[in-house]
């Protein structure tokens, strides 16, 4: 048998990689054009891990179903988990393509598996073999604004019914190309003006000016070219349904977190809401923000103002055990913190008024004091962060207790200030603009 007694579980090696390459390699749609997740490219990645054997030698084969048991753990218990990252194109032509942050993706890729007690991984092997991966389907990774996303996916496969962990298991990995989640626009138009307030609505009449207050965050720099056009969207701040409790499993990215979620997801949308505020009541009755759809949570709050001088606090919710720690959550608090104690200007983000001090708080953050903002004109931007989209601007926030929506300021071009500053930064780093960046691995 394959069973030897005092043999140590082998780990996962790339260079023990089979490759079975395949006959009908696709190629990139003309007018790249993509429904989001729904195109997968050539090939896969297989790693399996067998409880006498440990990690099975990796294989990439062509992309196609999968064989299992219907007695595998995952598809009745849920030791399931994912990962979403991505592939970036640099704009440069012969140059590598570029992975942002794997090793955040994997270490919370270790940390999920550990929580379901899946087998662990050696998250550089894992790395590795994602790039083997890309590389051997670098064709099909579209040029910016659009990217390649990577899905690296893990399953219990132990083929009983007993409930109980399973060292049966297998990781794989799919890629999809991916347009942006916004449309651009005026690529070779003329450049577009700096983002300013559109249109404010607010809940009650008032005194402070939010108009002004946010168009004058904007800077003085015009001359910028200003392409993405954001969606905006609504929010419907859940309470009636929890996303995640203490002592629960939010801060993992485990399958079984996603599905309890379609239900009150569609009831928001039935209300005219895009995605959910998740809201949790805390022990002393306080009810809280955490996340937004599967996305962090993030606003923009005006504090102080003397003359030119206004002092506004970027707040996001803390990682408390309720919250998933964001890859995108961290790189932006990271940029917004540099900003702010800026020693130098190549720490400063761009567009951004010196008039304006910044500080950057990681928080609870209840409802009330949204609202209770909201109503006094303090709220200047609100938006979500994650890989997908990495920013999306927040237009609506809507209770279920019948009181009026809040209403946040919008801008053109759909960020407001803070929120594209950083998007800038961020697509600088991710398209390989900012060479021998830290966050950025070669392929
Ligand atoms: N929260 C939830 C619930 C998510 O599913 C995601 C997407 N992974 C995020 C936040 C954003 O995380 P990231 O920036 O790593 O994509």
């Amino acid at each position: 048998g394959k069973y030897v007694a005092d043999h140590k579980l082998r780990i996962l090696d790339p260079s023990k990689l089979k490759v079975t390459k395949t006959q009908n390699p696709k190629s990139l749609p003309e007018d790249m054009k993509f429904v989001w997740g729904a195109t997968f490219t050539d090939h896969m990645l297989i790693c399996q891990h067998d409880p006498e054997i440990g990690w099975l030698d990796p294989e990439i084969r062509p992309y196609g179903p999968l064989q299992l048991d219907p007695a595998s753990t995952c598809l009745h218990y849920a030791p399931a988990l994912f990962e979403g990252m991505k592939a970036y194109r640099t704009s440069q032509p012969g140059s590598k393509p570029l992975l942002f942050r794997p090793d955040m993706n994997m270490a919370r890729m270790r940390r999920s598996a550990d929580r379901v007690q899946l087998p662990d991984f050696d998250a550089e092997a894992m790395i590795e073999l994602i790039r083997q991966l890309v590389k051997l389907d670098e064709h099909l990774i579209p040029p910016p604004p659009n990217a390649l996303y990577i899905r690296p996916t893990m399953i219990g496969t132990r083929p009983t019914l007993g409930v109980a962990p399973s060292t049966h298991a297998m990781i794989y990995v799919i890629l999809s190309p991916v347009g942006p989640f916004f449309p651009t626009k005026n690529t070779a138009g003329p450049p577009l003006p700096i983002p300013s307030v559109e249109n404010v609505a607010f809940s009650n009449g008032s005194s402070s000016e939010p108009t002004d207050s946010a168009n004058h965050l904007n800077g003085t720099n015009s001359t910028i070219e200003w392409q993405a056009n954001f969606d905006t969207i609504s929010l419907l701040a859940t309470t009636s349904a929890i996303r995640a409790w203490p002592g629960g499993v939010g801060e993992y990215k485990l399958a079984g977190n996603y599905a309890p979620c379609f239900k009150p997801q569609k009831a928001a949308l039935a209300k005219g809401y895009q995605q959910n505020l998740w809201c949790l009541e805390d022990k002393e009755g306080v009810m809280k923000v955490t996340e937004c759809g599967q996305m962090n949570f993030m606003v923009v709050l005006e504090k102080k103002r003397e003359g030119n001088v206004v002092e506004v606090e970027l707040a996001t919710p803390n990682l408390d055990g309720t919250i998933l720690p964001g890859v995108t959550r961290d790189s932006i608090l990271t940029l917004f913190r540099a900003h702010a104690d800026a020693k130098t200007d190549s720490d400063r983000l761009p567009h951004l008024s010196s008039d304006f001090r910044l500080t950057v708080s990681e928080r609870p953050i209840s409802l009330e004091e949204l609202v209770q903002a909201s109503q006094e004109g303090k709220i200047l931007e609100a938006f979500g962060t994650g890989t997908a989209a990495v920013l999306c601007p927040v237009k609506r926030i809507g209770l279920e207790d019948g009181r009026p929506d809040m209403e946040i300021p919008t801008y053109s071009g759909g960020l407001g200030p803070l929120a594209r500053a950083v998007f800038e930064r961020v697509s600088e780093i991710q398209e390989g603009k900012v060479p021998g960046h830290q966050w950025i691995v070669e392929i």
